[in-house]
């Protein structure tokens, strides 16, 4: 969520922070900014709104300079106004700062700060207290022995360089929250200091420049060799070279990777959305997420990344799944799966209420951390609670190396490439596939035949060209989509594997139309919910062909004795079953229920953006949302 952009080097700054904020904007938008260090004084653009706006701003006067720093912001303190975009100064006016995330004590800092005379705030930020603190203790070190007298990390950095560090940690030590934070000093040349904790940020290394980004989709198109930072890493950027060191003050240690995708992942190519791109590429992120998984010889999955014997799988008695939003509704599914194939009791935690509960475990517990960034602040904090505790936590996470991924003791990989509209699509289709192989490996190790595994697999593999054919609905799903465009909201049910898909498909919609949805199992319909069926509300059935379609046939009755409009997504004989009762039908491919869900989304993914087109709404940028949650 929220995002940084920095750059070192030897070219215009400008153009490399405004195309790397553009790339980032899906992470936080209501206002944007940039400082450029231009001689001895820096130049700053910001202001409300989208990187469009900022880009108006430095087009009608470009900043010039070889090195800055910038931020699209996804406000937590402050409204998202001009004053309260980022880039934020001290009190000098001579540091700039960038910051994702929380400052949890700001008030108690910045009483402090006032008390001892520092009254020139000119937000409402918590960020801003940060760039004042660090400021004045850089300030006030100028009078102090130099750095190098330290004997700590920073000794290796000229005397101004190794007191901003110094400076940036002793802050950092007295701050409560997270951080990802970027910053400029006017009277240090080429210079970018940096530093995470809870939040994202990844030192891009080039060929004379150098790059700091909270994602590396921000620079990717000019390089794709990154360190990913840890927490309470603190970097020192310049053009040729860089030096991480820890808050502590301690030498860090450090890993170059490759990025593993390229700058043409992340282009919408000839989509007009990335959310419509995205829900097209499932055909092949499913394969991808399935790929070298699956054994028929064996008649099981094959998960190396797991980081566990057979023995120790054996022996998982219970599992917890974890996550947030529609990581949480592939979990549901998780749970439904693992119970069925596996039979081991299994529980779906929202991440936020698990941290922070005692929830009962048992010994044999195993826990799913399940995030598409793998940054998500909630999941992260379950995850680190979990592991505290001293249970065994995977991962589920699409992007490599990010801290969810770094911090468990293994996992899986989506490999589903970068998933940029913040309507997660994809990666929800692939978290369902993966706990479909999980639930297949465990299950092949209890009670599970070979037949019935080899059943499992191949319904797994057919599901890339099942997907295909649910795509070629798309036209009749905007044709539905346009029919109900004044529709007051959509109530959304299914049974079983299928109930979590009515959550999804709900939140679907109010992620992108604002609509009011709510999903629900069925059968809870007569329990509450029918009192708001009336005729201007549609009720869409996930109604497939299995055990449970004459239970829903039944609700469907009951919603249309009290003239409510019902949409169904179907499949084999209930198509012609439900032509007679619903008022619009979609008929996908027939399939065993436990792998309906990565079908039966699919049209309710693309009823959500149909509409969503319809209304005239931001798809890849709905209001108030981002992608990627990493505040709490
Ligand atoms: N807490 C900061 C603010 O509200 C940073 C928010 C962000 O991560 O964009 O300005």
């Amino acid at each position: 969520m929220c995002g940084i952009v920095g750059y070192v080097g030897r070219s215009e700054a400008a153009p490399i922070l405004l195309d790397g904020l553009r790339r980032l904007e899906y992470r936080g938008y209501d206002s944007a900014g940039v400082a450029i260090v231009d001689g001895d004084h820096i130049e700053t653009r910001k202001c409300a709104g989208r990187i469009a706006e900022l880009g108006k701003l430095m087009a009608a006067k470009p900043p010039t300079g070889t090195y800055g720093i910038s931020h699209t912001r996804w406000a937590t303190h402050g409204k998202p106004t001009d004053q309260n975009a980022h880039p934020h100064f001290d009190a000098s006016g001579k540091l700039a700062l960038v910051h994702n995330g929380v400052i949890e004590n700001y008030q108690a800092l910045k009483d402090q700060l006032i008390l001892d005379g520092d009254r020139n705030f000119s937000s409402e930020t918590d960020t801003e207290v940060l760039a004042h603190l660090i400021g004045k203790l850089y300030d006030a070190s100028a009078s102090e022995a130099p750095a190098a007298s330290n004997g700590n990390a920073a000794a290796t950095l000229p005397n101004k360089k190794g007191r901003l560090v110094d400076a940036v940690r002793a802050a950092l030590r007295q701050v409560i929250g997270t951080y990802g934070i970027a910053l400029v000093h006017s009277d240090i040349p080429d210079f970018i200091v940096g530093a995470r904790r809870g939040s994202p940020l990844v030192l891009g290394v080039g060929k004379d420049e150098n790059f700091l980004a909270s994602d590396v989709s921000a620079i990717v198109a000019h390089t794709r060799d990154a360190v990913y930072l840890n927490d309470f890493d603190v970097v020192a950027v310049e053009r040729d070279k860089f030096e991480i060191s820890s808050v502590a003050g301690e030498a860090g240690n450090y890993q170059l990777s490759k990025v593993e995708f390229t700058d043409a992942d992340i282009k919408k190519g000839d989509y007009p959305h990335y959310m419509l791109k995205e829900i097209f590429e499932q055909p092949g992120s499913v394969r991808d997420a399935m790929r070298g998984r699956l054994s028929p010889e064996e008649c099981t999955a094959k998960l190396g990344g797991l980081n566990m014997t057979p023995a120790q799988l054996r022996d998982v008695g219970r599992i917890v799944l974890t996550g947030c939003g529609t990581a949480l509704h592939a979990g549901m599914i998780g749970e439904y799966l693992i119970e069925q194939l596996a039979q081991i009791p299994t529980e779906v935690e929202y991440a936020s209420e698990f941290r922070h509960r005692n929830t009962p475990m048992t010994r044999d517990t195993l826990v799913f951390a399940i995030s598409q960034s793998g940054e998500t602040a909630d999941t992260l904090g379950a995850l680190r609670e979990s592991r505290r505790k001293g249970y065994r936590t995977l991962g589920i996470c699409n992007n490599v190396a990010s801290t969810i991924a770094r911090e468990s003791d293994g996992g899986v990989y989506m490999h589903a490439g970068p998933e940029i509209g913040v309507a997660a699509t994809k990666s929800f289709t692939s978290q369902v596939a993966i706990l479909t192989t999980i639930g297949l490996l465990l299950g092949r190790m209890r009670h599970l035949s070979t037949s019935e595994g080899t059943r499992i697999i191949d319904a797994l593999e057919a599901l890339p060209a099942q997907i295909e054919e649910v795509l070629k609905l798309s036209d009749q799903i905007k044709a539905i989509a346009k029919k109900y465009a004044s529709v007051p909201g959509m109530l959304f049910f299914g049974r079983q594997f299928n109930f979590p898909v009515a959550l999804e498909a709900a939140l679907k919609l109010k992620e992108i139309t604002y609509l009011f949805a709510e999903g629900h199992p069925s059968a809870e319909l007569k329990h509450g919910i029918i009192a708001l069926v009336r005729p201007d509300l549609p009720s869409v059935f996930i109604a497939p062909d299995d055990a449970v379609f004459s239970k829903n046939v039944n609700n469907i009755e009951q919603v249309r004795a009290r003239k409510g409009p019902v949409i169904a997504i179907t499949s084999g004989k209930g198509a012609k079953h439900l032509a007679k009762i619903a008022d619009d039908i979609v008929t996908i491919p027939n399939v065993p229920d436990y792998v309906s869900p990565i079908l039966t989304v699919i049209p309710l993914q693309l009823l959500a953006y149909h509409l969503a087109v319809e209304l005239g709404r931001d798809v890849d940028k709905p209001r108030n949302l981002a992608k990627s949650v990493t505040v709490e």
